[in-house]
């Protein structure tokens, strides 16, 4: 053996046995810089992919011939108005303004035949402002924004022959985010010019465009997907490849068709809708929004017009790209829209009836919803919801506030009485102290009423549909414990704008990438918000069990906005309750039985004034963050809400016999509050009348009683000397001194209410200099500024017998003072004392913070703070940073700090800011930002309120007297009050747990024949809704008494006023039973 070898056989592989040469490890970073030379338009834009997307241009007068009309000011005529004017020749380099006014272009084009050759022509038209294209016929077809945002309209093909054609363009002197100088919310500059930069024709190619998107998209994996994986190594390479390809091929059309071919390896086909068909689970859902601020850093005016640029976009996209589902909300915006643009609205109209464009919301404004009281809330919906169904023929079902600053706590109850079970908002990501721990979760009310809440993980409602807002779609889920699925929000908003053609073609190219590489979340589209609410309902159903949050949705940040803009919340207070009395007094005016009466229910007033005050509800408008503008527009619309109203009110008094022009009139109070009310009342400066008289009884009509000096129950007050007072009635004694007071007695229950050496009506400021949001925020470093106020002086201006007052004159600066009334007034029986102060104050700060503190020999953990129909209780500590992040909150009428058997309540008439600091009570009165209005809250204000000591806890005493101080009796004249009396005081409610009940809404219902306005089918007969609510927290068994009324049948309804289920009625009234802060509607039908 041996010597035999097997024979070797040649080696086929084609791996060469010697190296090449070096190849070194690609260095990531730079390769990945490398990427922006390709679309950035800095030094290699020439060589780059951008300079091939314009294929040729036309402008100059003999393609684009220009010709303007600028109306005088500020005036935004129509376009027949408009366009019946004579136009004078410009051109392209013209400047136009100043700030806030408009001009109309009449433009002439004629497309020559070199650009008539290629495939995709377009008009670009950049002014560097806002401005809208209406056809020669007067029909908007799409909107523009300057400075890049939004700048291209595709020429309809009629307009491709050669031939001239007309079109106008309505230049507005703002752009998106109005005339900010450079700081979006400083003040606007009032005399800005913007310069037309472009109007030309333009031919596109779309590989190229295309071409930019895909390269964008892959670069984006590149840079943002995690290096320890493939995917963004390979994404690097790729990007590479299609830079080199185009530099090979010296960026010809065929090299671009080939990059393209390359990144197709990468994200496969996305050159249409058909990106989306494939049946793979897709969890982020991408729906078109423009979000539309209804005033904000710009007026009403400008508003309109923003929604039909806005939303004749949309529409124009919708045609191009049949996945885009587009949802805007605001019932107000559809209704300007209808009035001044009723052939966009049409075409809107269509759209909806398609299903692409998707009214949502349900309310009349996206508003604030801290300050509205609880019947503003309802309305809201009931605005809103009506005007959905009548113009689209259905009611919305997800409610959508995405940027309202803080959400109240009985917001579920009032979305599931309005036809509602899902939310939609994502303001909280903004909280700069605690991160909000859900995503995805069931949000509870005060009377355990449930939402299902989402909160968009991308953390905004104006996504650019990057790749990182799809990718944060996942990362950023708090909720995937229970769901993996999510809203993805885009389009260009605040200031209107919607999704733009980028949006939509980054979007197709991001689902692409999760079907071809994936690991992005696979996004789809065509879906509306509805359909993934359901679809969360439907899991709900399936066992899915969502988290759940209890109580408001306290927003950590915009805590000034309880307190700046004082004058419009308090039109927005003083107006509710006008609405109130309207309503009631109108209500049972209209159904005033006896002699035929020509009274009608003025349903037409009564509208316009419910839409004038939700309108002045929006976000950015009773929250006090707008400019100057839109707070001189609230000034006039609340003058007509209040002309208005005391017409209507003095026309439904006169319809019920009232006639104060008569002699032999009877003096009578009216209460229209659903309980009995004693309280001192100034009477008419009438010859032979005192001062003052004791209005006292039951509902409806009060006796009302001159006080003569020899009245039983007085008021005193001792002079002290050293301007040291003492007031004292048979209920309190209140001590005095240098302004403030040191000292409330309470006789009865013989307890001091200031704790020694404390001062309660004390005025304090504050430096106020939040971290940005000027109007918006209140930082909690102000506290360490605090400074006391000392007044000049004080004297005795009412000494008894009924009242006393002692008025003391407070200096804050040399140009800023506050002259403080503190009254007290004889004991009335059975109606608990409290002390009352009537601030008048000139101010003048600058960035400061007035307040007024009440220390209290009260201790609790917890206070009460009036919300919409219920209270709501927040730490009086800071033991966590969620405590402490409550460090200013919103009230109502009323705040309260009890112990188990006494407690003390501070009212106020038109203020919602309040802080409780330990035992130390806090109402915010006055700010003073410069930024978004320079003026904000300069100059005079008129303020009350009240410190109302009470023995035992928390009870309906507080909410009772803050009704009441809130609503002051008022004296009217009848020639035979006896007639109407029984009228008057038909609705109450008796039984043991009447107390906590508080009726507060009677009107007529919204479709009795005699009342409805059309837009929704009447409903035969007359009725009236009675709504009532738990106003404490308890299960309550009552009786609704309506006198001597011939109710027929009662069913209790919901908002929306849909009866849900037929009463058992007795006579003059039925039993009820309300749970723990419930709000329930009854439907009487006459
Ligand atoms: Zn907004």
């Amino acid at each position: 053996m041996g010597g035999e070898t097997k024979p070797t056989m040649p080696s086929l592989s084609h791996y060469p046995k010697l190296a090449a040469g070096p190849k070194g490890k690609q260095i990531t970073n730079i390769y990945r810089d490398r990427l922006r030379q390709f679309t950035d338009g800095g030094q290699y834009y020439a060589q780059g992919l951008m300079d091939k997307i314009v294929e040729a241009k036309a402008s100059g007068d003999d393609h684009v011939k220009l010709q303007v009309y600028s109306p005088k000011g500020q005036s935004r005529p129509s376009f027949k108005e408009a366009t019946s004017n004579k136009f004078q020749s410009t051109h392209v380099g013209e400047s136009f303004g100043p700030s806030w006014s408009t001009h109309w272009f009449k433009v002439q084009i004629a497309v020559p035949s070199q650009l008539r050759k290629h495939e995709h022509i377009e008009f670009h038209w950049d002014s560097n402002s806002e401005a809208m294209i209406w056809t020669e016929k007067g029909d908007v077809v799409h909107g523009l924004t300057g400075g890049g945002e939004r700048t291209e309209w595709i020429l309809p093909k009629n307009m491709l022959d050669g031939e001239e054609h007309t079109f106008y363009v309505e230049m507005a002197c703002n752009n998106m985010f109005g005339n900010a100088p450079g700081d979006v919310i400083q003040p606007p500059n009032p005399n800005r010019y913007f310069q037309l930069s472009k109007a030309e024709i333009v031919a596109i190619n779309l590989e190229a465009r295309a071409l930019y998107f895909d390269f964008w998209i892959i670069g984006d994996a590149a840079r943002e997907f995690p290096e320890d994986g493939w995917e963004s190594h390979e994404a690097l390479q790729l990007c590479n490849e299609i830079m080199d390809a185009f530099i090979a091929g010296d960026g010809s059309k065929e090299s671009i068709v080939q990059c393209r071919e390359l990144a197709r390896k990468y994200i496969g086909n996305v050159d249409s809708e058909k990106v989306y068909d494939g049946d793979e689970e897709a969890i982020v859902n991408g729906v078109g929004h423009c979000h539309i601020d209804t005033c904000w850093l710009w007026p009403w005016a400008e508003t309109k017009r923003k929604v039909a640029r806005s939303w004749s976009s949309q529409c124009d996209l919708m045609d191009r790209y049949p996945e885009l589902r587009f949802c805007c909300s605001q019932a107000q915006q559809y209704k300007w829209l209808k009035e001044y643009y009723p052939s966009l609205f049409d075409r809107v109209k269509e759209k909806v009836k398609k299903g692409t464009f998707q009214p949502i919301g349900g309310s009349w404004v996206e508003h604030d919803t801290n300050m509205p009281s609880g019947e503003s809330l309802v309305r809201q919906f009931l605005y809103g919801q009506r005007f959905f169904e009548s113009h689209f023929g259905e009611r919305c079902k997800t409610f959508w506030l995405p940027d309202t600053f803080g959400y109240s706590t009985q917001l579920p109850q009032l979305c599931r009485l309005a036809g509602m079970e899902w939310f939609f908002t994502q303001k909280l990501s903004w909280n700069n102290i605690n991160n909000f721990p859900h995503t995805t979760f069931n949000w509870v009310a005060l009377d355990g009423s449930q939402v299902i809440c989402h909160m968009a993980p991308a953390e905004t409602y104006t996504a650019e549909a990057h790749f990182g807002d799809v990718k944060r779609s996942v990362s950023q889920h708090k909720s995937l414990d229970q769901d993996r699925t999510s809203l993805l929000i885009f389009g260009k908003g605040d200031g209107g704008g919607g999704p733009t053609f980028e949006h939509i073609e980054k979007l197709r190219r991001c689902r692409g990438l999760s079907d071809k590489t994936g690991l992005l979340p696979r996004v789809k589209m065509g879906g509306s918000v509805d359909d993934f609410f359901a679809g969360l309902e439907k899991k709900i159903e399936a066992g899915t069990d969502l988290v759940t949050w209890y109580g408001e949705l306290y927003f950590e940040l915009h805590r000034g906005t309880y307190t700046t803009q004082a004058n419009n919340k308090r039109n927005n207070r003083k107006s509710e309750i006008l609405l109130h009395d309207i309503e009631y007094v109108a209500t049972l005016a209209s159904i005033k039985e006896g002699k035929k009466s020509d009274y009608k229910y003025p349903k037409k007033e009564i509208d316009e004034m419910w839409e004038a005050v939700l309108l002045c509800q929006f976000h950015d408008c009773l929250p006090g963050s707008s400019i100057e503008m839109c707070y001189d527009d609230t000034d006039k619309l609340y003058k007509e809400v209040f002309e208005t109203g005391e017409r209507v009110l003095a026309d439904a008094l006169s319809a019920l016999g009232f006639d104060d022009s008569r002699a032999d009139g009877q003096l009578v109070g009216l209460n229209t509050l659903p309980w009995p009310r004693s309280e001192m009342v100034e009477l008419p400066k009438t010859a032979g009348l005192p001062r003052y008289g004791i209005a006292a009884g039951d509902l409806g009509l009060v006796h009302v009683s001159p006080l003569t000096a020899a009245g039983v129950s007085t008021a005193s007050v001792k002079e002290l000397g050293n301007e040291a007072f003492e007031l004292s009635n048979s209920s309190l004694v209140v001590g005095i001194s240098q302004g403030t007071i040191t000292s409330i007695y309470d006789v009865v229950a013989q307890r001091e209410i200031v704790p020694k050496g404390s001062k309660a009506n004390q005025l304090v400021v504050f430096d106020d200099k939040p971290l940005y949001w000027q109007a918006w925020d209140v930082e909690v470093f102000h506290l360490d500024s605090r400074k006391e106020l000392y007044p000049t002086k004080s004297s005795v201006t009412e000494r008894g017998p009924h009242r006393v007052a002692v008025v003391t004159e407070t200096k804050v600066s040399e140009d800023s003072w506050v002259r403080t009334t503190i009254s007290l007034s004889a004991a009335s029986e059975n109606v608990p004392s409290m002390v009352e102060m009537e601030a008048e104050v000139e101010w003048r700060e600058k960035m400061k913070f007035l307040k007024v503190e009440f220390p209290v020999d009260v201790i609790n953990t917890e206070a009460s703070y009036e919300t919409q129909f219920g209270i709501v209780k927040r730490p009086t500590h800071y033991n966590t940073t969620w405590d402490m992040a409550k460090f200013e909150v919103c009230c109502h009428k009323w705040a309260d700090l009890s112990e188990s058997n006494y407690g003390v309540s501070i009212l106020n008439d038109s203020k919602y800011g309040f802080a409780t600091c330990g035992n130390l009570m806090r109402l915010s009165l006055l700010r003073a930002p410069k930024a978004p209005d320079a003026h904000a809250d300069m100059g005079r204000h008129h303020i009350r309120y009240a410190i109302l000591p009470h023995s035992g806890p928390l009870s309906s005493a507080t909410v009772r007297a803050a009704f009441n101080f809130n609503n002051p009796l008022k004296l009217y004249s009848h020639p035979s009050p006896l007639t109407v009396a029984p009228l008057l005081s038909a609705f109450h409610i008796s039984g043991p747990d009447a107390a906590s009940l508080v009726i507060d809404t009677v009107k007529r219902g919204e479709d009795d024949e005699d009342v409805s306005r059309g837009g929704l089918p009447p409903r035969k007969g007359r009725s009236i809704v009675v709504r009532l609510y738990d106003a404490l927290g308890g299960k309550c068994k009552a009786r609704l008494n309506w006198g001597g009324l011939k109710v027929r049948k009662a069913s209790r309804c919901n908002v929306l006023e849909d009866d849900l289920e037929e009463c058992e009625i007795g006579d003059k009234g039925m039993d009820i039973v309300v749970r723990a802060f419930e709000v329930v509607s009854f439907r009487l039908q006459l």
